[in-house]
């Protein structure tokens, strides 16, 4: 039998874990012992997670898929009852999934205002709220919630984008407040320049511009993102709670 890691006989929920940030996340969380349920829109979208976790050494948690669209309140509440009827329980919730709609303002409409802020925000909302009783009554819940250095600094061309994570760090502190008192803590992750198929679709004079912007030369990684989430979901984070951590290299420091 292996040893006890540090987030054995967990069960955590990773939404939007089919690949880059949250397919990272997914993996560390699962090589830190916990079980963790990944999420996809798409059935099979989350395979090669599941495989990556599988093929974790012995003794690692568990990956199993699930499907999703979190901006869909009746699907939000159907991957709820199917995890907790399977996995009895919640302790670390990742809400990660997320999309882009960029465009400047004044040719942005309002439906791209509002997938975003549909899937970026009120998705959120959905997930915590399907499982908030269950968080609540587990010892040492945490909620970690992928936010974005955008919903503090903003940015031309995303202000649906910055709306959307301005608005999860509100959303963020207010669940910490009204959960503190269950142990459960709720904080934001605010990744800056990360490589995965969200930034790759950016043009090139733009990645470029922003290299120049972080002091430590070079774009984060998604393994940048999951092993500060595996902190804020271990015992070395139980005293931290509403906060806001910025992952950039020191782009906007
Ligand atoms: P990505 O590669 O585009 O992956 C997005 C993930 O979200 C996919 O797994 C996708 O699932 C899922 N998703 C999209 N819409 C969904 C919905 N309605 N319901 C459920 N799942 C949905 O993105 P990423 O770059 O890894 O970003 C992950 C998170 O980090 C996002 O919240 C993003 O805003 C944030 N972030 C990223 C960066 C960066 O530089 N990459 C920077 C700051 C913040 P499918 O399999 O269904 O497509």
């Amino acid at each position: 039998m292996s040893q006890s890691l540090p987030l054995s006989g967990k069960t955590a929920l990773v939404t939007g874990a089919s690949r880059g940030i949250g397919r990272a996340v997914a993996v560390a969380l699962a090589a830190a012992g916990a079980s963790v349920y990944c999420t996809s829109t798409k059935a099979g979208g989350c395979d090669e997670t599941v495989a990556a976790i599988g093929a974790l050494p012995a003794g690692s948690g568990k990956g199993r898929a699930l499907v999703v669209d979190v901006a869909d309140a009746a699907s939000v509440e159907a991957m709820a009852k199917h995890l907790l009827a399977e996995a009895g329980t919640l302790e670390l919730l990742v809400n990660n999934a997320g999309i882009t709609r960029d465009g400047l303002f004044l040719r942005m409409g309002a439906d791209d205002f509002d997938a975003v802020i549909g899937t970026n925000l009120r998705g959120v909302f959905l997930v915590c709220k399907a499982f908030s009783r269950t968080l609540a009554k587990a010892k040492g819940a945490r909620i970690v919630n992928i936010g974005s250095v955008v919903g503090i600094t903003g940015n031309a061309g995303q202000v649906n984008y910055a709306a959307s994570k301005a608005g999860l760090i509100g959303l963020t502190k207010s669940l910490a407040q009204e959960f503190a008192g269950r142990g459960l803590t709720a904080n934001v992750v605010a990744p800056g320049f990360i490589a995965t198929d969200m930034t790759a679709a950016l043009p090139q004079e733009i990645r470029d511009g922003m290299l120049k912007n972080i002091p430590l030369s070079r774009f984060g990684a998604p393994d940048d993102i999951a092993k500060t989430v595996v902190f804020l979901c271990g015992d070395g984070a139980s005293y931290i709670t509403g906060q806001t951590l910025v992952v950039d290299g020191g782009m906007t420091m």
